[in-house]
């Protein structure tokens, strides 16, 4: 996900640091350290507010290339994120042109609604996989027998199914990484 466009305020000046990395200037690296981490005032947690900060923040220490880090054919526009954890590393963010942005943020929407559509075909196959292991139970079979009948493996995630939760832990399964 990339951020919006921020620093309006410095649009048009040339700020003292441009061009400059932690790495290749000293009073980059000094102020880089003290705002590292918990260190840095703004930094609270993962709200909004400290996104915001620490997209100021990426955007004054990344210096900023001539042409977009992903066609290198258009102008930068915005930070992306590399990790989609945000971390408070430049090395974690790409300057990107608007249509590659746009691109991104496209991507990114396509890829929840797959994950949801996934998601409903999945759980319209457990929610009758449920309701036979449900019948199979009333009916006196095992735990053991009913995971053989309906395909899962052994008898836990049997109890799994027919438990409250047992949604739950799919819906973990399918969307972690
Ligand atoms: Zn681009």
């Amino acid at each position: 996900m990339a951020f919006k466009k921020g620093n309006q305020l410095r649009k048009g000046v040339t700020p003292w640091n441009k061009g400059l990395t932690k790495n290749r200037d000293n009073r980059i690296k000094k102020q880089a350290g003290r705002m590292e981490g918990s260190n840095n005032p703004n930094w609270k947690g993962n709200s909004i507010k400290s996104l915001s900060s620490l997209h100021s923040w990426i955007a004054r220490y990344k210096s900023k290339p001539l042409f977009c880090e992903k066609c290198n054919k258009k102008k930068p526009y915005d930070l992306a994120n590399i990790s989609g954890e945000y971390k408070r590393d430049v090395n974690d963010y790409k300057w990107i042109c608007r249509s590659c942005h746009m691109n991104e943020d496209g991507r990114m929407i396509e890829l929840v609604k797959n994950a949801e559509i996934f998601r409903d075909k999945i759980m319209k196959r457990t929610e009758k996989k449920r309701k036979l292991a449900k019948s199979l139970r009333d009916e006196g079979f095992s735990y053991r027998s009913i995971s053989e009948k309906i395909g899962y493996r052994g008898r836990s995630s049997v109890y799994g199914l027919l438990s409250k939760n047992g949604d739950v832990g799919i819906i973990k399964s399918l969307l972690a990484p």
